[in-house]
């Protein structure tokens, strides 16, 4: 027999093809050229499912092409009723948000030059004067997401001393965030205190020694622990650390700006709880639910929020001018709460009126039958995501696609705009909560284009 791999044709032959030849005319000669290279690799490891005539050939490097002049980083809409999902880039950003960042890009921008006296000026102003009107803070700054405000934090107030902390609050944020790595990395020596279910003042006292640099409390963001348990509120671990004479640091996480109890979702406090709470410094991610740009926000005191300003590990943590343009318009949002419900993306996808969502599914499934796309609408429940509000649940509406689930879930993941969705009882199911209503045209033709 004959051996297959020696049937595969070379690459300067495949280049003369016609086919692949009008694809230079595309695309530069060499990255036609790799495709061929990668196409032939392809064949040689797999010769049972190689490309068999010349248009075959000409078929797989033009699909090697087209994904290769593809963006890895891509646009998709989140159908997956998690509303602020990590990985799928948490909270979309406001109009406003987008146009400052659209302003700063273009050109160049007053980052670190003060105009008014015409000197040096620093990047932290540029946020620092809203925080602490918004929360009531004395002080604030900003650094690459709230991971880093925790290291920096820890680092400036107790590195190469101990930093006691609840072993119920030892906790996992996210795949690559857990809570006693990110304080060891700081150079603070962890201290737990307490055990899972239950910790006491008394616990933290008798840890508390001459070694002792800060007091640590984690926000359980992403889980709830009922039954026989008992933390010690924030206030009183605040009063505790202050007659101890060391910091308290809170990472509080979510960055809840405004409290969405009218809207039925209840007990998470906000940043401005956060502060009145009286740790000396806050620690909170710029986005999720304050709804801006990836960044770790600390608010407190002001001789520290000073103190990490001056540590050199800011240097390596600082934000650039993209995102603090658009946090800086995120927050100003905020001086008319009921705007910042509106116009801010993750507030105004949770908050919208399940009433609303059925509506807009009424509208898209209309769409859809016109075309010959079998579908219903059914209820659901989405959540919050983004670690907050563990517990909620919100009721939500989607749209279910009638036919084989598997099939029409990856079709919808490989259209031109990407939606995500999720496969429940057999059918591909897409949440609303999480779809700006201004989307449903592009969800109408993402859906349409994956049926055909
Ligand atoms: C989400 C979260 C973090 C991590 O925030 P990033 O901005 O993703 O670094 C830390 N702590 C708590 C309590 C959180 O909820």
């Amino acid at each position: 027999m004959t051996d297959p791999r020696r049937t595969l044709p070379a690459v300067h032959v495949l280049l003369e093809h016609d086919a692949v030849r009008a694809l230079v005319k595309q695309v530069p000669r060499a990255a036609v050229a790799e495709a061929v290279r990668d196409e032939i690799a392809v064949a040689r490891a797999d010769p049972a499912r190689a490309p068999a005539t010349d248009a075959e050939w000409a078929a797989a490097i033009a699909a090697r092409l087209a994904a290769s002049e593809r963006a890895t980083l891509q646009p998709v809409l989140n159908a997956t009723g998690v509303v602020l999902h990590t990985n799928l880039g948490r909270a979309p950003l406001a109009a406003a948000a987008i146009a400052a960042i659209a302003d700063v890009a273009r050109g160049f921008a007053s980052l670190e030059y003060d105009l008014a006296a015409g000197a040096r000026g620093s990047r932290h102003v540029h946020c620092a004067g809203l925080l602490r009107e918004l929360t009531g803070a004395d002080d604030a700054m900003v650094v690459n997401n709230c991971a880093a405000a925790l290291v920096l934090a820890l680092n400036t107030v107790a590195d190469g001393r101990e930093a006691i902390v609840s072993r119920g609050e030892l906790v996992e944020i996210g795949g690559s965030f857990r809570v006693p790595d990110i304080m060891a990395r700081s150079g603070a020596r962890l201290v737990e205190v307490g055990t899972t279910n239950r910790t006491h003042a008394d616990d933290y006292r008798r840890a508390c020694t001459p070694r002792t640099g800060a007091i640590v409390s984690v926000h359980r963001s992403n889980f709830t622990v009922d039954g026989f348990v008992a933390a010690v509120p924030t206030r009183a671990l605040a009063e505790l650390a202050q007659a101890a004479g060391v910091p308290l640091l809170y990472d509080f996480g979510s960055g809840l700006m405004l409290d969405l109890a009218p809207w039925g979702l209840h007990g998470e406090p906000t940043a401005r709880d956060a502060v009145a709470a009286g740790a000396s410094l806050v620690m909170m991610s710029g986005d999720k639910l304050l709804g801006g740009p990836q960044a770790g926000i600390i608010l407190g005191r002001g001789d520290l929020v000073d103190a990490l300003r001056r540590n050199p590990l800011a240097r390596a943590l600082r934000v650039d001018k993209l995102t603090l343009a658009a946090l800086q318009a995120t927050l100003r949002l905020y001086r008319e709460p009921a705007r910042a419900a509106r116009e801010i993306p993750a507030l105004a996808m949770l908050t919208t009126p399940v009433e609303s969502l059925r509506m807009r599914a009424a509208a898209l499934l209309a769409r859809l039958a016109a075309a010959g796309v079998g579908a219903r609408a059914a209820d659901t429940e989405a959540t919050v995501g983004g670690g907050a509000f563990p517990s909620s649940r919100i009721p939500s509406c989607a749209i279910v696609l009638d036919g084989d689930a598997r099939r029409r879930e990856r079709a919808l993941r490989h259209g031109a705009l990407p939606v995500v969705g999720r496969i429940a009882d057999g059918a591909v199911w897409l949440d609303l909560r999480g779809i700006a209503d201004a989307d449903d045209d592009r969800l109408a033709q993402a859906i349409l284009e994956a049926a055909a």
